[in-house]
């Protein structure tokens, strides 16, 4: 009742969960304002980061100013407690990189490891603010997802998200994917394909053939880099590749196309593998 008392005095908004009458001897204050009762006791064993205090009164009056969002602090604060940990599912993107900010700063590992789980469903949106995160935090298993999605941007576009150490492999990785299709590689896949045709309908043949015209002149005479081999194969009619009874010839030698491309590229993860190994055979040398 008094700290209710001292409430309506000071005319402060206070969390819905995390209130005088749940008991918590520590209060928070966060950027809007709000104040948190947190027990201390759980924060000492379930983080690491959180502002030291040392008072332990139970009825607190010393107020400890934080830099989140209430929105925040209430989803990070149920992490110090046993209990079911908080659904992140319908969470904006933002609401969630603010509580992994937090939950990094603040090192708490279980909110950590919640916010990294949602944060991959991100990726094909936002692989941009994801890698910078990541790097940041030395997240590599985020960073390998992340990677596929940003290697065929230009290195000026990112030079300064990618993490330092991983400048040197994430430009060989680049180099590699910015590669053109060697010739002998386009040169197989080619031979033949004037015999490919559609079981029923002549148009759809002059349709493909008219296609792989043109997507022979971009690889073979002009060269293509195979990080534009998938724009360049998915110009074709959607609906063209659901005929796949009468076009089925022309679906299957596309996909072939692709997969024969990709085999033989390496992935950022082994760039990182083998540069960790040149370097560390290098040190070795170097002490001799
Ligand atoms: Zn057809």
């Amino acid at each position: 009742m008094s700290a209710e008392t001292a409430q309506s005095k000071d005319k402060k908004k206070v969390s819905r969960i995390f209130n005088a009458n749940t008991g918590g001897d520590i209060v928070f204050r966060s950027s809007d304002n709000v104040l948190f009762y947190v027990h201390q006791k759980n924060l000492e064993f379930m983080s690491e980061g959180f502002p030291p205090t040392s008072h332990t009164s139970t009825s607190p009056t010393e107020i400890v100013p934080l830099t989140e969002a209430s929105s925040t602090l209430e989803l990070l604060f149920q992490y110090t407690y046993h209990q079911m940990p908080p659904d992140l599912d319908n969470l904006s993107f933002q609401d969630l990189m603010d509580l992994a900010e937090a939950a990094e700063k603040y090192v708490l590992h279980y909110a950590r490891k919640s916010c990294l789980t949602q944060i991959k469903k991100f990726i094909p949106k936002y692989p941009l603010r994801i890698l910078s995160f990541s790097g940041e935090h030395g997240h590599d298993e985020l960073i390998y997802k992340v990677a596929p999605h940003l290697m065929a941007l230009p290195l000026s576009k990112i030079a300064y998200t990618i993490p330092p150490s991983l400048y040197i492999p994430w430009s060989l990785c680049h180099d590699q994917l910015n590669s053109e299709i060697p010739l002998e590689l386009a040169t197989i896949i080619f031979k033949g394909v004037e015999k490919l045709q559609c079981k029923s309908y002549n148009d759809h043949d002059t349709y493909w053939h008219r296609k792989i015209k043109l997507w022979k002149q971009r690889v073979v005479d002009e060269g293509c880099p195979r990080s534009q081999l998938d724009t360049l194969l998915d110009s074709v009619d959607q609906a063209y590749l659901k005929n796949i009874k009468c076009c089925k010839e022309f679906i299957e030698w596309r996909d072939m196309f692709k997969n024969a491309v990709t085999v033989g590229i390496a992935d950022l993860r082994y760039f990182v593998e083998k540069h960790k190994s040149i370097m560390g055979s290098k040190n070795i040398n170097h002490s001799k």
